[in-house]
């Protein structure tokens, strides 16, 4: 239980790899505050979180809301009591040739994606700041370190994650904050079942272990940089593709 006594905070937590993330941070012992821009009328996440044990609460807010993230953190610290993990998991996926990318679908992605995590973490940061401590996970991709045809727009936004992330990590350091981001491959979620049989059959192709990831395997990285397992590690990458990217 490495994160008894820890609160986390997860963008995008309702499904697909932010649920999972939430759900092994709690299985570990962590209380979970997670955000969405739709609310899960299930209660998934918030059942599999209280089941461990451990406290989860749910807001339906919008990364790119910046005023609702300040009033939402203000909130989870007066719940939870602390904020001592953060993961930027919100993301979305626009996808065109850039000759036919409208601007709408450029800005979109740049907004969530990398905007997002600019509103979050600077309204974290000040608890973090204050606290001297803490631990920022930034859920980046493969395709913001080899590009893809396809995806500028999301190639962009995460090539900027990672830029945000390593100055993030020189920024925080001596403040005892460590801030490294995970960058997943092909994973099986609602944004890869998305792709064609056809596309998805050419990726596995390209994957040295020949197998789409599944959302527990990104929650175990962000797990293990969360904890103090990584405690020397900052301004890192780690990447998690089956081997697909050298
Ligand atoms: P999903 O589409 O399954 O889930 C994305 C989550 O982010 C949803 O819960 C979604 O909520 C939420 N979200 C989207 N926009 C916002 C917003 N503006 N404010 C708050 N929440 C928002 O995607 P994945 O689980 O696959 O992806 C999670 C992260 O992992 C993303 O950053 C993605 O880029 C990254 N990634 C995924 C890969 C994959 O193969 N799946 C590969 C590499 C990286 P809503 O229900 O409202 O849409």
């Amino acid at each position: 239980m490495r994160f008894d006594g820890k609160v986390a905070f997860v963008t995008g937590g309702n499904r697909g790899i932010g649920a999972s993330i939430c759900k092994r941070l709690a299985s570990e012992g962590a209380d979970i505050a997670f955000i969405d821009r739709a609310p899960d009328p299930q209660e998934e996440v918030t059942k599999a979180v209280n089941n461990f044990g451990k406290r989860a609460i749910f807001y339906e807010a919008d990364v790119t809301d910046k005023a609702m993230i300040e009033e939402v953190v203000a909130n989870v610290v007066k719940e939870l009591g602390s904020l001592d993990i953060l993961v930027n998991n919100a993301g979305i996926t626009r996808d065109n040739l850039l000759i036919r990318m409208k601007e709408e679908d450029w800005r979109a992605v740049i907004d969530i994606n990398l905007t997002g995590i600019f509103n979050v973490t600077q309204a974290v940061a000040k608890i973090m700041l204050k606290q001297r401590s803490g631990s920022i996970i930034n859920i980046a991709s493969v395709i913001g370190i080899s590009g893809n045809a396809g995806q500028v727009n999301y190639a962009a936004s995460k090539a900027g994650v990672i830029g945000v992330t390593k100055s993030l990590a020189k920024e925080f350091a001596n403040r005892g904050i460590r801030v490294n981001a995970v960058a997943p491959g092909f994973i099986e979620t609602a944004m890869t079942k998305a792709l064609s049989e056809d596309v998805r059959e050419k990726a596995r192709q390209l994957i040295p272990l020949g197998f789409f990831g599944e959302p527990e395997d990104v929650a175990a990285a962000v797990s293990f940089l969360a904890s103090e397992d990584a405690r020397y590690i900052t301004g890192q990458v780690l990447v998690v593709d089956g081997g697909m990217i050298r």
